[in-house]
């Protein structure tokens, strides 16, 4: 079943709620009709993901939207779905394989769960993803709004979604203060979000409220002169878009560092695969190493010399310094050994297709710049 078309002919005037119990000052559909009539008229309907929708395809594009902006995210979509175009194909391919799909999108914890989901798609659900909500909710990576997502975007089942962009029309409208991250916040925006999900059209309404976000409820300068829903939002009655939502409480972030040394012979460079779970599971990276590793090594003055970078995650500062260490084929094998496996010699110019975190990727990139400059 696809979801129905937008129009009033198939919206009742007074949508029947789909949760019972919600609290009393919570006013059912408030904003549902203006937001369906406008995503009728101005809403996105050619993304790759809204065509040919089926759970499988619309929850690949919901885990890659997660953090990630639709420009980014199409290219990658389109890859993804050529390589694995059903959720069997996905369960069967190789970790690196799918890693490799992934790399440059970040958040690669994302990538190990969708293969995970799929194995488990494959070996519980005879390879048919399932349309139980409780079923979806159990695979591994997806949360309450995803799954609501998936069931609602590709088979208009009656399920609310809560996304970052959900959240920000949401709180604008209705006031909700405080931090969405907060446990108290999220419930009250749940309530609101429920409350204006219709039971006949969830699917467009899902959509319509992701482009609303999106598109006209933006984190920085909302187009509150064309939205359809700004006589009654509260924040632009208020002028007080940039309060909502509450930004999280900050917290200083720690500081940490790390030597990554880059053995590298010619256009070949060394590579470990990282354990499967923890920071950057499965994915491919240079050895590391701590300041006394680096001092016994005694390193001589590097010629061409790879810049420190920071690379932030969510929860601490990570200093790279990259270490070139040239290496003469005839060491290759004793180099290797030093080393745990797995771990291989990575060409630049024919590059393996396998996962790579974004710093080894982008120290990959400049000494392939290097290489071809010292080529000319
Ligand atoms: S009026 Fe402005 S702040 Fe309110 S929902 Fe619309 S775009 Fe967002």
């Amino acid at each position: 079943m696809s979801p129905q078309s937008p129009t009033n002919k198939n919206i009742p005037e007074a949508p029947i709620s789909i949760v019972e119990n919600i609290s009393s000052e919570v006013i059912n559909h408030v904003i549902t009709q203006p937001i369906l009539d406008w995503f009728a008229h101005a809403g996105r309907k050619n993304l790759p993901w809204q065509q040919d929708k089926t759970p499988y395809r619309v929850w690949i594009s919901e885990i890659m939207l997660q953090q990630t902006q639709v420009t980014t995210v199409i290219p990658y979509y389109q890859r993804f779905m050529t390589s694995f175009p059903t959720v069997v194909d996905l369960a069967n391919a190789e970790q690196d394989e799918v890693l490799h799909h992934w790399t440059g999108l970040g958040y690669y914890a994302r990538a190990r769960n969708l293969h995970k989901a799929a194995q488990m798609v494959r070996d519980q659900h005879g390879g048919d993803f399932p349309t139980e909500f409780e079923q979806v909710l159990a695979l591994p990576g997806i949360g309450r709004s995803t799954a609501g997502a998936v069931l609602s975007l590709s088979l208009n089942q009656p399920h609310a979604i809560l996304d970052g962009n959900v959240k920000r029309v949401l709180a604008r409208y209705f006031g909700v203060a405080g931090w969405p991250g907060n446990k108290k916040v999220e419930d009250r925006l749940w309530q609101f979000a429920i409350a204006n999900t219709p039971a006949d059209a969830a699917g467009y309404y899902s959509q319509a409220m992701m482009d609303m976000g999106a598109t006209m409820c933006t984190r920085s300068r909302p187009k509150c002169g064309l939205c359809p829903i700004a006589s009654g939002c509260f924040a632009r009655e208020n002028e007080k878009q940039s309060e909502f939502p509450g930004k999280k409480p900050k917290k200083t972030l720690p500081e940490k560092s790390v030597n990554l040394l880059i053995y590298k012979e010619g256009n070949k460079v060394l590579l470990q695969q990282r354990p499967p779970t923890g920071i950057w599971g499965g994915l491919w990276g240079f050895v590391e190493a701590d300041d006394k590793q680096l001092e016994e090594l005694a390193i001589p003055k590097q010629e061409n010399e790879i810049p420190g970078f920071r690379h932030t995650f969510s929860h601490f500062h990570l200093d790279i310094a990259p270490w070139v260490i040239e290496v003469d084929e005839a060491h290759l094998a004793s180099v290797s050994e030093i080393y745990d496996s797995p771990q291989m010699w990575y060409d630049l110019k024919e590059p393996a297709e396998v996962g790579l975190s974004a710093p080894t990727k982008n120290i990959i990139l400049q000494l392939s710049l290097q290489a071809t400059d010292a080529s000319k």
